[in-house]
């Protein structure tokens, strides 16, 4: 049998979001739960697949079973697609599986042209209405099939209300807005060079190749690569009855979500706009009324509204985002799905629902996206400061935190600037889907235009960004990069303060301060580390970053860089002058004064990690970081060593080299220099057991960390000086402390001798960053250049260094894991890389079985919940 690539909505689930997208999939869920849905049917992902198999066509099998599907759908509605009598229109949805909001476009009155409009407008004796599906549908279809681009429209329209005298669109009459369509088609024609097109089927298969198409338009692209949707799931395509918002004033459309998405509240929050259709709502075109007024101006369509959101919430135990539309007084809903929602409302909603009896503390831990939660442990603005600052403009607090940043007027701008290491704020009259490179850079968006539900504030709480929508105070003057509030010119460049929690502008820039785990947080993080097997530990080479990572519950440190320690100022000469040495004297000499220092640095974060282990790194880089550059360091480090000027440049020359990253580092120094491995070792051993004598109650077990082993005899060469050095120091004390000595796997050639190396190892620590790098032979500081041609071709969908690349570079760690344990069952696994905190990474880690992994103090929460997710996912 041939493969069924067309559903009607009474054929399929809630289950079926895989292959009928997740808005198919529950539009034909709410259809079998029985609510009023305008009914329709969802061509399948694998059809969008097989376009693209097809060369970017839809074959004719599926054609014709698509125009089956329509026939059918004439059945359902007793309405005829191209009629005369009774015309059947439809809206053209796109759909993925996972939802990607504004990144795909819709069609909305389908089925139209001029005979059919006009046999509309005389049956319903309401022309105002036909005419207006008309305009709409020829401004869409050119948009989004034909990529005319919206402005055009626009400025037609705008030019269209300034004749009239009017300002908003429903002003518009009939004769008006059949005007509009004629201007349209010409606008359409003068572009494109054909007429539009009038036959039904025609602009029904261009809509639905224009979803297809736009699976893989550069927005999407990115979206996906943010949200770790693969490209190759391919999207459906709805095709839907309409229900018309726009008929007149007991007409209108809405979206809702059935708690407050921004913060949590278990209240019903949501925007309606009377006489409107499809997107008006989140368009910011006019501005909508709460949805608490649709009780007052539609009662009976609203107590409709709120039993369909209580039964909606039990069925999916979850809140709800939904759209519908009323008309001539009688409810449609159009979509329903699990509402995007700030990281604070997702924490109140899991607990809530755990209250409720509605679902459990397992599924709680499972619901909440680990990588929204960073948003929650970022700063927030100083109150004093803030007090004492005025507030210049207030807007709808749109999506919480606090971002303080230059003013900027466009995405490229954002983009640029953040680049260059600048925090903006990006102000713009509305935002659209184009704008969201340029958001994720900013710290915050500020829109003129547009409610809660409008595009810059639905992408910005997906994001966790700050944002503060609708501030008509704003004068805007894009084109001139400026705007005025409250009597003040701002331009670009000008500082500004918004607060996305309160909706507040502040003139000028307010100092940020540090977020805290607590509440509903806290009590999601201890479900979570009921489930969880891995260990989460952190990366961490100061008291300070040690302190901020055990509050947010790491159980160690799986990196500590001890090279970081040497830049400050009272050591940089003392390791220059060990690094210029000619005999070993005198770069023992120059270690000694190192020593005490990096004792202490190392006693400072025992402390601080209250008796957990904690990874120790030996020496790393290479040596010429740490040689001075300008003229006036040389100088002064010739008089410190008793060398001419000329001799340290000589020196300094000959630590050039190609390529440092694969260079003389690592534990190719201790090779070189043994002396620099035995005082680290002893920094590292007084230290443990000075926090010991202190702390009886901790039992210190210090771990020796040797770097960039690529062969088991440089490890047991470096290990032998270790263990020489620590042994005798411990017997010194006459104490019975125990150590480790372990080494990263992060060249190649150690994963793939892992089980000779791990008869020298007591522990591994994959350093994934050197492993992307050195598996992949391109740099993680070059990489960024040639990135994006490989996404833009397919080639890759991830930057690898973000996200593991479980098949190449996750092979050898699976192997190394493997070979080691096999040789050395004693053997600790641990990861010390960037993906440590990387959600997807995470679950590979567990699924290879890791005793820990170790990211950034801030990722420390991420990685708890994505371990505990990632075993929830391994029990099913
Ligand atoms: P998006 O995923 O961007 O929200 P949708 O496909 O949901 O796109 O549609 C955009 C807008 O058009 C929504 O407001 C939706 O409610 C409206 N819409 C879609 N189909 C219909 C229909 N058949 N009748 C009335 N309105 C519709
Ligand atoms: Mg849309
Ligand atoms: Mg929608």
């Amino acid at each position: 049998m041939s493969k069924k690539y067309v559903y009607l909505f009474s054929e399929g689930n809630a289950n079926m979001r895989e292959l009928l997208g997740g808005k198919g999939a529950n539009l034909a869920e709410m259809t079998n739960i029985g609510l009023p849905v305008p009914q329709g049917f969802t061509i399948t992902t694998e059809a969008c697949t097989q376009y693209y198999e097809d060369g970017q066509k839809i074959n004719d099998g599926i054609q014709a079973e698509i125009m089956e599907y329509i026939t059918k759908l004439e059945g359902i509605t007793g309405k005829k697609f191209g009629d005369l009598e009774n015309p059947l229109l439809v809206s053209v949805r796109s759909g993925a599986r996972a939802s990607m909001p504004g990144m795909m476009d819709t069609i909305l009155n389908l089925g139209l042209n001029e005979d059919v409009v006009d046999v509309l407008a005389k049956k319903s004796g309401n022309p105002r209405w036909a005419w207006d599906c008309y305009r709409r549908f020829i401004q869409m279809y050119s948009d989004v099939v034909m990529e005319v681009g919206k402005k055009y429209f626009e400025q037609l329209i705008d030019q269209m209300k300034e004749a009239r005298g009017v300002t908003q669109d429903v002003e518009l009459t009939a004769d008006d807005l059949k005007e509009l369509a004629g201007q349209f088609k010409a606008e359409y024609k003068s572009k494109i060079g054909a007429d539009f097109p009038t036959d039904p089927k025609e602009q029904l298969m261009g809509a639905i190749k224009a979803v297809f198409r736009s699976w893989d338009n550069p927005r999407a692209n990115v979206y996906r690569r943010d949200n770790d949707i693969p490209y190759s799931w391919g999207t459906a395509v709805n095709v839907q009855s309409m229900a018309f918002g726009n008929m007149g004033d007991d007409c209108g459309t809405g979206v809702a979500f059935t708690r407050n998405p921004a913060t949590g509240e278990k209240k019903l929050f949501g925007e309606f706009l009377t006489n409107a259709q499809g997107e008006d709502v989140v368009a910011g075109i006019r501005t909508p009324m709460p949805i608490s007024e649709m009780s007052e101006k539609f009662p009976e369509a609203f107590a409709q509204f709120e039993k369909v959101c209580k039964i909606l919430e039990d069925h999916y135990h979850d809140m709800q985002d939904m759209e519908f539309t009323v008309e001539n007084g009688k409810l449609y809903m159009l979509q329903t799905r699990n509402g995007k929602r700030t990281p604070a409302a997702a924490l109140k909603i899991a607990c809530d629902l755990v209250d409720g009896g509605m679902i459990d503390e397992k599924q709680a831990v499972a619901m909440i996206d680990p990588r929204t939660l960073d948003t929650l442990l970022h700063p927030q603005f100083d109150g004093e400061v803030l007090k004492k600052t005025p507030v210049i403009g207030s807007a709808l607090a749109a999506s919480p935190g606090a971002a303080c940043g230059k003013v900027v007027f466009s995405a490229e701008d954002a983009k640029a600037w953040a680049e260059r290491g600048e925090k903006v704020v990006l102000v713009r009259l509305e935002t659209s889907p184009e704008d969201i490179e340029g958001m994720k850079a900013a710290q915050g968006i500020l829109t003129v235009r547009g409610g809660m539900t409008s595009h810059a504030a639905v992408v910005a709480r997906g994001m966790g960004k700050c944002c503060v929508s609708g501030c008509g105070a704003i004068k805007m003057d894009e084109e001139n990069k400026q705007f005025e509030l409250s009597g003040k010119t701002f331009h670009e460049g000008d500082w500004l303060s918004i607060d996305g929690s309160t909706g507040k502008i502040y003139d000028g820039a307010i100092p940020t301060v540090d977020a805290s785990i607590g509440g509903e947080f806290g009590r999601v993080m201890g479900w979570a580390d009921q489930y969880r097997r891995l260990k989460v530990r952190t990366n961490a080479d100061t008291p300070h970053d040690a302190a901020q990572a055990r509050k947010f519950g790491a159980e160690g440190i799986g990196l500590c860089r001890t090279e970081h320690m040497f830049f400050d100022a009272d050591r940089i000469p003392a390791i220059r002058r060990m690094i210029c040495s000619d005999t070993v004297e005198q770069r023992e000499a120059a270690l000694a004064v190192l020593e005490p220092m990096q004792q202490s640095d190392f006693e400072g974060i025992y402390e601080a990690m209250e008796g957990l282990p904690v990874t120790i790194r030996f020496l790393d880089p290479p040596l010429h970081e740490f040689v001075p550059t300008e003229e006036a360091d040389i100088e002064l480090l010739a008089k410190d060593m008793g060398k001419s000027v000329a001799e340290i440049k000589a020196i300094i020359a000959g630590l050039h080299e190609f390529n440092p990253m694969m260079g003389h580092r690592g534990c190719r120094l201790a090779v070189t220099y043994p002396e620099i491995a035995a005082m680290q070792t002893r920094a590292v051993i007084k230290a443990a057991l000075n926090v010991q004598a202190k702390h009886p109650e901790w039992t210190m077990v210090p771990e020796i960390m040797i770097p960039l082993v690529g062969e088991v005899k440089e490890l047991a060469y470096v290990k032998k000086v270790v263990v020489e050095t620590a042994d005798a120091i411990i017997k010194e004390a006459g104490s019975n402390m125990k150590y480790l000595v372990g080494t990263m796997i992060e060249i190649p050639r150690a994963a793939l001798t892992a089980d000779e190396i791990a008869k020298q190892a007591d522990f591994f620590s994959f350093g994934t960053n050197d492993l992307t790098q050195m598996t992949f032979g391109f740099s993680r500081d070059d990489a960024g250049k040639f990135l994006d041609a490989y996404y833009d071709k397919k080639i890759y969908e991830n930057d690898p260094f973000a996200k593991l690349d479980q098949t190449g570079v996750g092979k050898l760690v699976d192997m190394a894991c493997k070979m080691g344990r096999a040789t050395n069952p004693e053997l600790h696994l641990g990861v010390c890389g960037e993906h440590g905190g990387d959600p997807s990474s995470v679950e590979f880690f567990h699924r290879t079985g890791l005793d820990y992994v170790s990211c950034s103090p801030f990722r420390v929460p991420i990685a708890r919940l994505a371990a505990a997710q990632a075993a929830i996912k391994d029990e099913k």
